[in-house]
């Protein structure tokens, strides 16, 4: 096996990886986007809104703001996450408050326009817990003419992707596969058509010849190989290579998401192989 870090900042890791089978990097995709466990807003409890907006549609905005969850997460880690998917403040099967205590955090909302227009954003939230809050604070919620206001009770809570989306601590989780490609010699004028069409620049020209500056950002888009004129140039791709990308909504640092997922499907993973071992007994 072989890794290849290419990007990583606090929005995005990107991985090259060889010696590892697609539908486990897919794997680990999914496992980013539906299972890692985060923070979002989950009830809202309107005191006031005299906004244009409808009650829905602000509670919709909220929920719908990333939460910072990595401070969080080793509170939050062995927290059986059916118990709290089940969880409301109406419903009558409640978990132990212990669990609550780790799980719900209390937000507040409250805005008002006096003689001119508000701009509601993100950062007017106020939260209970120091570590669970909105990740950027620059999120417009909504406009309040003179005079309006709100007054909103948030309940934030741990959740998966697979629930709803608000909870998937990754925007973009993808796996790519990696180009291979050949350029002929012989067959080559270096007319260069082929530099020239390519979106992702490539392709150069190196000591007289055409040469591949950085596979890892072609596309296999092939508009290289349409332009050719002596068809001097084949682009496919590599059998056991792959790009995994995984951008963070903010709410977990992107290696956390990866760490992560790879956690849950070990865990996952046990479960079956001691299953499978009681079957023997
Ligand atoms: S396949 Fe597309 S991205 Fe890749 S080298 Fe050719 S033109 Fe460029
Ligand atoms: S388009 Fe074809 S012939 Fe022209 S430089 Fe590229 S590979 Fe060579």
């Amino acid at each position: 096996m072989n890794i290849n870090v290419r990007r990583w900042s606090n929005e995005i890791i990107e991985i090259a990886i060889s010696g590892v089978p697609l539908p486990l990097l897919n794997a680990l995709r999914r496992y980013a986007l539906a299972k890692v466990p985060t923070y979002a807003v989950d009830e809202v409890m309107v005191v006031i809104n005299t906004s244009h907006m409808f009650d829905e549609m602000l509670a919709h905005r909220i929920a719908m703001i990333p939460l910072r969850s990595e401070e969080a997460l080793e509170r939050i880690k062995g927290l059986d996450i059916d118990v709290c998917y089940k969880c409301g403040s109406d419903s009558e099967d409640k978990p132990p408050s212990d669990v609550c205590e780790k799980c719900y955090v209390h937000m507040f909302l409250e805005a008002v326009a006096e003689d001119s227009e508000y701009t509601v954003y993100s950062s007017d939230i106020k939260s209970e817990d120091e570590f669970v809050k909105p990740v950027y604070g620059n999120i417009p919620i909504v406009i309040l003419s003179p005079g309006q206001r709100i007054s909103l009770e948030l309940r934030a809570r741990v959740g998966r992707g697979i629930e709803h989306i608000k909870w998937s601590p990754a925007t973009i989780a993808v796996t790519r596969y990696v180009a291979d490609i050949r350029i002929s010699e012989d067959l080559c004028n270096l007319c260069k058509k082929c530099i020239e069409v390519c979106p992702k620049n490539v392709l150069t020209v190196y000591q007289n010849r055409i040469q591949v500056k950085d596979k890892y950002e072609c596309i296999l888009c092939k508009q290289c190989m349409y332009a050719c004129p002596t068809k001097a140039i084949d682009v496919s791709y590599r059998d056991n290579e792959y790009i995994l990308v995984i951008e963070s909504s903010g709410a977990l640092e992107p290696e956390t998401i990866l760490r992560e997922s790879i956690g849950i499907l070990l865990n996952e993973l046990e479960i079956i192989s001691k299953s499978i071992d009681s079957w023997k007994r």
